[in-house]
């Protein structure tokens, strides 16, 4: 197994309140595409939202639970945290005024390892930030609704963990996803993918004696990370296992195949395959629009239909 078939991050799935008020936040202000409209395969009665970049490459994958009516989580230790986005330098103007425009209050720009970050949280408190990134102009962006193509976000800039002790999440970062440890700043321990590009940077802060962090609206479930096959996934659970983690048995969520465990740190990790994606069960140009069920719940579509609310979609209407 080389370094780069496992670890860059593939997607990050977090817990919102309100399915409508997430929809236009990410869609409408963030301009990211919805790749996939389905259920919690674990609770069919809550919507599973992706969001991505046109076809939701791994790396670009933003998924919510929004459990209606959801308590508050509390941001703290044990947790992902803050969700970082990575934008083109010459982006950076253009969001700043567009959040202002959308009425989200960001924070004044800060430095890190020399990038420049532009903190703000989403309608249910939710950590984000945009990041300029040089490699970001190369890739390509593309316009929704009008977010212009060249300043689209181009997928994730990284994930940052808060952690009473980082040395424990390090051995696994460095050991198993292949993560080699680069600079410190204060309590922030960077890692970095030699994969770079997308998603290529899990930053480890140390918060020792804070309080630890609860789930609910506003906070992050699980972080996955980048398997290229079913083979380099085995083998992270073989490696993990060596690290005596209990990694769970593959599991099929129709676009990606699962892995997950606990790090030592406390954030639930996954890790998913590249393949199929989500264009498996509905053409590239129309993704999103539908709602998608996994076979074993086609029979009770009306039910699950019945039971969702509505997201203010035009096909709702
Ligand atoms: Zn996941």
């Amino acid at each position: 197994m080389t370094s780069n078939t496992i670890g860059r991050l593939h997607h990050i799935t977090a817990i919102a309140a309100d399915p409508a008020a997430n929809l236009a936040f990410y869609q409408d202000v963030l301009g990211l595409r919805l790749v996939k409209k389905t259920v919690n395969f674990d609770d069919p009665g809550t919507y599973h939202l992706y969001y991505g970049d046109e076809v939701g490459s791994p790396g670009t994958i933003l998924t919510f639970f929004p459990y209606v009516g959801a308590a508050q989580g509390r941001h703290g230790t044990g947790q992902a945290e803050e969700i970082a986005f990575a934008i083109p330098p010459a982006a950076l103007g253009f969001w700043i005024d567009r959040l202002a425009a959308k009425g989200v209050a960001a924070d004044q720009p800060t430095k890190r390892f020399g990038e420049t970050v532009l903190a703000f949280r989403d309608p249910d408190g939710l950590l984000l930030e945009l990041v300029t990134d040089s490699e970001a102009a190369s890739l390509p962006g593309h316009a929704v609704g009008d977010v212009p193509a060249e300043h689209a976000i181009r997928g994730f800039r990284g994930i940052t963990l808060w952690l009473g002790d980082v040395a424990p999440t390090a051995r696994v970062l460095t050991e198993v996803l292949g993560y080699v440890a680069g600079p410190v700043d204060g309590a922030r321990h960077r890692f970095t993918h030699p994969g770079g590009g997308i998603g290529s940077i899990v930053d480890l802060r140390a918060a020792p004696g804070f309080w630890a962090g609860a789930q609910g609206a506003g906070t992050i479930h699980h972080v996955a990370f980048r398997a290229a096959d079913d083979g380099a996934q085995a083998a992270s659970t073989r490696a993990l296992a060596g690290q005596g983690l209990r990694v769970t048995p593959q599991q099929d969520r129709n676009y990606f195949r699962s892995t997950y465990f606990r790090e030592p740190g406390g954030v639930l990790f996954e890790i998913a395959t590249d393949d199929p994606g989500f264009a498996i069960d509905e053409p590239k140009e129309s993704l999103g629009e539908k709602l998608m069920l996994p076979s074993r719940y086609e029979a009770h579509r009306a039910e699950i239909e019945a039971v969702l609310p509505k997201l203010g979609q035009k096909e709702e209407v």
